[in-house]
């Protein structure tokens, strides 16, 4: 269905390029430049390209769209978040930044029924110069610049400050500083338990919540060694973190993945393995409730009408999932390298820390601890090591992915 679907916009992109023009009926921008939004609309499916520039150190974004037209009644939003002022030309809305940042997610959102309008949103993130400066000779060298625009055919929106942009001229790209690193991926990993909460008891001597601490160690130990990424630990020592605290550490901390690390208990010894949970059907609809009572809330610009959020946050939430997924059945052959993998029934209670609406999330039940070999595994070191190079493995190939999809965005 999403292949037929995607294939018709790409059909009808191309009927329109030629004779007709694109209409822009506003430009939406929101955000605080950590963070930030913007919603192009129009009535008719565009095919856009998106890319960073650098002209003369200045920072911008180009949204291209052959034969772009501004509708007289066009509302067009006032730069904010650390977009500085924007133009509206032949081919592209150039953006300009005042800060480097990266598109973090693209949306397009198909009309409703009954408003037939196409969303194009772009989520921009804040990120290092150098991550930035990475992307924009990437963009430099895949998609060449176009030449400047004619006078007549741009439309200046300024910010506060009044910085109008000049006439764009676009220097040719440098070459990548092979010392600079991009801005890292940041994984959160959570030990479950602690504290007050062992979890459950190991065959052999030992609690769940020692298991699972020394088991994130691990993992975050393997994941250290590349630059790639930031890890963070909802709990690095024996004590009970609420639920909600970590989810909200977790946002606060900008996570890309969240991870948190559990190990089973059967009433027969004889059952063994890993396995994965992502948030079930059930628990999805707790994503809501959660997500009001805790202020998780997922960034939209202002202004947005009560329908139109309501549609946005459900896609945000609906590739949340999806990513969720993704990355699960990434884990599964990997873990299934490292041990005895299995099926077995969801723990709500530690599900919870799956329901922030826009991080993607598992849970991995690493074990059994009432299993003899699996808490023998698990309690050697070259047995968590094991499982941890698996859940790298996976977490490599997930990024790999992630990066590929930007990049062909
Ligand atoms: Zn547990």
């Amino acid at each position: 269905m999403t292949l037929i679907r995607l294939l018709g916009q790409a059909f009808a992109a191309m009927l329109l390029q030629g004779w007709a023009q694109a209409q822009i009926e506003s430009v939406g921008i929101a955000g605080d430049g950590q963070h930030t939004r913007i919603t192009i609309a129009s009535p008719q499916a565009l095919d856009s390209t998106i890319r960073l520039t650098e002209t003369e150190g200045v920072l911008g974004l180009d949204w291209i769209t052959p034969n772009l037209a501004v509708r007289a009644d066009a509302y067009l939003a006032a730069p904010v978040g650390g977009i500085s002022a924007y133009t509206l030309q032949e081919d592209r809305i150039s953006f300009e930044m005042d800060r480097p940042m990266m598109v973090a997610r693209l949306l397009d959102v198909p009309p409703r029924t009954d408003d037939g309008v196409f969303r194009y949103v772009i989520d921009l993130s804040e990120v290092s110069p150098a991550r930035f400066r990475r992307q924009q000779q990437r963009d430099a060298v895949s998609q060449p610049a176009s030449p400047p625009v004619e006078a007549h055919a741009r439309l200046d929106i300024t910010g506060d400050e009044g910085n109008v942009i000049s006439s764009p001229s676009f220097k040719p790209a440098g070459l990548a500083d092979p010392d600079r690193q991009p801005e890292p991926f940041v994984i959160v990993i959570d030990p479950g338990h602690g504290g007050r909460d062992p979890g459950a008891s190991s065959v052999i001597g030992g609690e769940e919540k020692e298991i699972v601490l020394k088991a994130a160690a691990m993992l975050a130990e393997e994941l250290a060694k590349e630059p790639r990424y930031e890890v963070r630990l909802t709990r690095s020592d024996d004590t009970y973190v609420e639920h909600e605290d970590r989810v909200t550490q977790a946002r606060e901390w900008g996570a890309d993945l969240f991870i948190s690390l559990h190990a089973d208990a059967a009433g027969a010894a004889s059952v063994q393995g890993a396995s994965v949970y992502t948030i079930s059907t059930r628990g999805e609809s707790r994503i809501n409730g959660a997500a009001n009572k805790y202020g998780w809330e997922i960034p939209i610009e202002t202004g947005t009408s009560e329908t139109v959020s309501g549609i946005l946050e459900d896609l945000v939430r609906r590739e949340t999932k999806s990513n969720s997924a993704i990355f699960a059945e990434l884990l599964l052959p990997e873990l299934a390298s490292a041990g005895p993998l299995v099926r077995n029934s969801h723990r709500q209670g530690n599900l919870f820390v799956l329901l922030a609406p826009d991080v993607p999330a598992v849970l991995i039940e690493i074990g059994f601890l009432t299993n003899r070999g699996d808490a023998r595994r698990l309690a050697s070191r070259s047995g968590r090591q094991r499982t941890a190079r698996a859940i790298k493995r996976a977490i490599d190939a997930y990024f790999d992915q992630q990066e590929l999809r930007l990049a062909s965005n």
